[in-house]
């Protein structure tokens, strides 16, 4: 899919915001759970989400955007999860990890595709500059996730 540079804002700003959102249930849940390391983590995230979605709303300036469907950007859960289990099964600092990093893999191959399909060079250049930033999140969450103890 081709993006013209509005539709394609409107999606990382929705992107943002959900990582954001996400990131601050996740502290919460892990704070509640005393695991102030990884509390701590997902803190830091929710304030990269918050700074990245800030400068994304900076370059949208007087640009209108689309209004989306939310199940176009809304973070997917494993299905191990399951119904009513959900909020245990995250609890667990390792599933909460994993959880991160696989929407954050969906956020990096969303933009990379962008990137690589996008005829907007515009599109093309952040597509590939905010793959890049995602790319960099992966890595940081492998990094607890090997620290991490597995239940
Ligand atoms: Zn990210």
């Amino acid at each position: 899919m081709s993006y013209t540079l509005p539709v394609f804002l409107a999606h990382a700003l929705a992107l943002e915001q959900e990582a954001a959102d996400r990131y601050l249930e996740l502290a919460d849940m892990m704070e509640a759970h005393r695991n102030d390391a990884v509390s701590s983590v997902f803190r830091d995230m929710t304030r990269f989400s918050e700074l990245h979605r800030d400068e994304i709303k900076s370059r949208v300036g007087i640009v209108e955007l689309p209004k989306l469907r939310s199940w176009e950007f809304r973070w997917r859960s494993p299905p191990e999860m399951g119904g009513e289990e959900g909020f245990d099964y995250l609890m667990q600092a390792y599933h909460a990890l994993q959880y991160a990093r696989d929407n954050e893999v969906r956020a990096m191959t969303y933009y990379r595709s962008v990137a690589e399909e996008a005829t907007d060079d515009e599109v093309r250049r952040l597509a590939a500059a905010f793959a890049d930033e995602e790319t960099e999140h992966v890595a940081a969450l492998d990094k607890w996730i090997e620290t991490t103890q597995r239940p």
